[in-house]
């Protein structure tokens, strides 16, 4: 295929939404691209897998109504109209109880605050969605901005538990910012027909877009696909401006790498460059990761009426709870019911070494105490996933830390979910990365 990446022969790490994007358009523009994939399949955090034979995710995924990368990418595969909008059902466990949590009535109604800590609860809500100007958020913690904004008690019983869910022990480091980013992604995917938030999903899942990738990338004839098959090392770069990439054992040469492995995995890949730029390397120590442990699973007779349930009960050993048929109906389930449990976790807690069997018994327990009528023995199939880096933290002061997509070594540039900011990171601007990605290098190249 001729175009301005003709004859350049690209190496890219990893083959999730950032790498395979890049991929896609480089080798449009004739770049010959070999995908280096440490797991066996593509994907990355958003990979698909099966449940009662239908396709899903391993991890709960979704798209906002704002997701217009996604969108133009959809468009570009011709997949636009695999993409439905649900309404979306929200609600809270409190002192053993599940809340709704949709509209500003629900809030009015939460019974565990007080009642003119309800209203605060909205307005600060109301207040957030018409910031525009983020930055002054970004020098504050969310934890203290709330606290002195939303008041100790709204703090206490909504925010700190959804903080401290998603960022484990960094829940009272998270710049304001980022809180900002996320009540805003919901906030614009509101619908006015639908009176309330929307929620896309694809006709067989994320596993659509990503197989329509692939396909679209090997019918270039331009691209090699190497699956387990992580790179360790990036040896060294020669003047002749190339890059000899250790793969194992062997060295292969490429024009030019594009990284799309977190900061931590790009520290080690690039360790023979650590003294030509003390400051980069800083900066990739400087971010912090935490893990993920999902639990998917069916049961024939459902346990909730909602999609999604944050779970803000102090000692809950997961953090949310989700029903996608709830969200997307049961009908490509044969009438089942599908579930995930999740958790974001640092990598040396025990959910991720414990046995497969151990989790889905803690977790079952819990789940059980929640929903009584809830039975595990009738769990028609069930399945554990763990992800490494799953989520990074965005403290005070991340803008400093996020590295620049050049890295040390000329050549190699790295594009990963740490450089989003400060909106919550997701397909969507994995996909608009791997676009950007592959105009840098058609700029650099090209
Ligand atoms: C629990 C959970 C729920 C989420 N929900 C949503 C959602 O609802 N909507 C949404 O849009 N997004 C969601 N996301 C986020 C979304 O999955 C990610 O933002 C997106 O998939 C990131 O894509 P990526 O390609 O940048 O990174 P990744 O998907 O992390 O891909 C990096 C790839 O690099 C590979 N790799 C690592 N080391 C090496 C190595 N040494 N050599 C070669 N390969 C290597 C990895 O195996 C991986 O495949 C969710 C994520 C999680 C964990």
């Amino acid at each position: 295929m001729a175009g301005k990446l003709s004859g350049k022969n690209i190496a890219i790490v990893g083959g999730g939404f950032t790498g395979l994007t890049a991929a896609y358009k480089m080798s449009q523009l004739g770049a010959r691209v070999t995908i280096f994939e440490a797991g066996n399949v593509l994907g990355g955090l958003a990979a698909g897998c099966t449940i009662l034979d239908a396709p899903v995710e391993k991890a709960y995924h979704f798209l906002y109504k704002t997701d217009k990368h996604m969108i133009r990418l959809l468009e570009e595969l011709g997949l636009r109209d695999k993409l439905t909008y649900y309404k979306s059902s929200v609600s809270t466990y409190y002192g053993n109880q599940f809340y709704p949590m949709m509209n500003p009535m629900d809030l009015i109604k939460f019974l565990p605050l007080k009642f003119h800590n309800r209203i605060r609860a909205g307005l600060v809500v109301l207040y957030l969605q018409n910031v525009k100007n983020w930055r002054k958020l970004a020098k504050i913690s969310a934890m203290e901005w709330l606290t002195k904004f939303a008041g100790k008690q709204v703090t206490d019983v909504i925010w700190e538990p959804l903080l401290r869910g998603k960022f484990d022990i960094y829940f009272d480091k998270v710049t304001m910012a980022w809180l900002w980013g996320r009540i805003k992604q919901r906030v614009d995917s509101r619908d006015k027909k639908a009176k309330g938030e929307v929620l896309g999903y694809i006709d067989g899942g994320f596993a659509t877009i990503i197989k329509e990738l692939i396909k679209k990338i090997e019918e270039t004839g331009l691209a090699k696909f190497e699956l387990n098959t992580p790179i360790n090392m990036i040896k060294h770069y020669s003047k002749n401006d190339t890059v000899k990439v250790t793969v194992n054992n062997k060295d292969l040469t490429f024009d030019g790498v594009l990284l799309t492995v977190s900061c931590k995995v790009a520290e080690k890949i690039l360790q023979n460059f650590k003294n030509s730029n003390a400051s980069y390397f800083q900066k990739l120590e400087s971010i912090k990761y935490l893990d993920a442990a999902i639990l998917l699973f069916a049961t024939d007779k459902p346990i909730t009426k909602y999609y999604w349930h944050n779970i803000n009960a102090p000692n809950s050993p997961f953090v949310v709870f989700l029903s996608l048929t709830s969200l997307i109906g049961c009908d490509r389930f044969k009438g089942k019911h599908i579930y995930y449990i999740g958790d974001y976790i640092l990598s040396d807690h025990p959910h991720m070494n414990i046995s497969k069997e151990d989790l889905e018994e803690n977790w079952f327990k819990s789940l059980q105490k929640m929903f009584p009528d809830f039975d595990p023995t009738s769990v028609l199939e069930k399945k554990v996933y763990r992800f490494k880096d799953a989520q990074h933290i965005v403290d005070v002061g991340f803008e400093d830390k996020i590295p620049e997509y050049q890295t040390p070594c000329p050549e190699v540039y790295l594009c990963n979910f740490s450089q989003i900011y400060p909106m919550d990171r997701g397909t969507n601007y994995a996909v608009r990365d791997g676009f950007r990605m592959a105009e840098l290098f058609e700029k650099r190249y090209g």
